[in-house]
């Protein structure tokens, strides 16, 4: 028997096929009766706000749901939305490093998603360097606490050099779909795939060439080379991209997403390889991006690649 669990989020939102606010449970139920057409028909119930909103698992049949339905935004609130603060204090709730598996099995490869601790100054740059390389020595784990556990983390960093060097191996992807997969299929690159062709409901590494670049507000954001579509597209095809907050890059515990490196990389418009440990990308509620939700830093990474 499947126990499912509850998943923390923003107890109610918009339904555009009902025209009215409905918590996960009656959004099931609509579904169930044909009511609600899509888990992606929801939007922000701030009324200045209305970014989209997908209700994760809704569309998976009911014995194959580890998790039941809930709500997730898929782009930014407005600054001045209510849920933005909101939803913030929910997943910082949720991730409590503690509650990114549960019922692991000895011997499974976890996914590392905890921030390092802030870089003493004095420490080497050259260690980080060696990080953003495919050196097979990155591999080893860097804390005598990781290597007493039954379990091995590793960090999206060291999965990727792994992927790069042709490696495959079975690791286990977080809460809320904690999934067994190899490493080789968890790798998505951006090729100008459709929305509604990929696996829904799942974390993926979608990764490919992307140019970085800094905006008025000093946020960053990075915008994929190759272009992804969707029905609902207003263009054919358009390069999907995703945000990062300025305050996480001003207070990065990694050098290799220090602010001078991100603004050296936007200024002399430097490409990298880029990785996002992301849920499926998702139209934005104007129709005209693609766009990723970055969960945090660990969840990223950039590389200069020679090809
Ligand atoms: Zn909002």
């Amino acid at each position: 028997m499947i126990i499912r669990r509850n998943m923390m989020s923003l107890p109610q939102v918009y339904s555009l096929d009902l025209g009215r606010k409905v918590n996960a449970k009656e959004a099931d139920i609509a579904y169930q009766k044909g009511l609600i057409r899509s888990q992606k028909n929801f939007r922000c119930p701030h009324q200045l706000c209305g970014i989209a909103i997908t209700c994760a698992n809704l569309e998976r049949p009911k014995q194959e749901r580890k998790v039941d339905p809930y709500f997730k935004s898929v782009e930014y609130h407005k600054p001045s939305c209510p849920f933005a603060e909101e939803e913030r204090r929910i997943k910082l709730h949720e991730a409590d490093k503690n509650s990114l598996y549960e019922n692991v099995a000895s011997g499974e490869i976890l996914v590392n998603l905890t921030e390092p601790a802030p870089k003493k100054q004095d420490s080497s740059d050259i260690s980080e360097v060696e990080k953003g390389s495919f050196s097979r020595a990155t591999q080893s784990s860097d804390s005598e606490k990781e290597k007493a556990s039954i379990n091995h983390t590793k960090t999206l960093s060291v999965l990727v050099s792994s992927f790069l060097n042709n490696e495959n191996f079975q690791i286990t992807l977080p809460k809320p779909y904690q999934e067994k997969i190899f490493l080789k299929d968890a790798f998505i690159k951006i090729d100008g795939q459709n929305l509604s062709n990929l696996e829904q409901n799942c974390w993926r590494i979608y990764y490919g060439k992307a140019w970085i670049n800094k905006l008025s507000n000093g946020d960053y954001r990075i915008v994929f080379d190759n272009k992804m579509k969707d029905p609902d597209l207003r263009k054919n095809a358009v390069c999907p991209s995703f945000f990062i907050p300025k305050d996480w890059i001003d207070n990065s515990p990694y050098e290799k997403f220090s602010k001078s490196q991100m603004d050296k990389l936007a200024d002399n418009k430097w490409h990298r390889e880029v990785f996002i440990f992301s849920d499926v990308p998702s139209l934005s509620h104007t129709k005209e991006y693609i766009n990723f939700m970055l969960e945090g830093l660990p969840f990223l990474e950039m590389i200069y690649l020679k090809k």
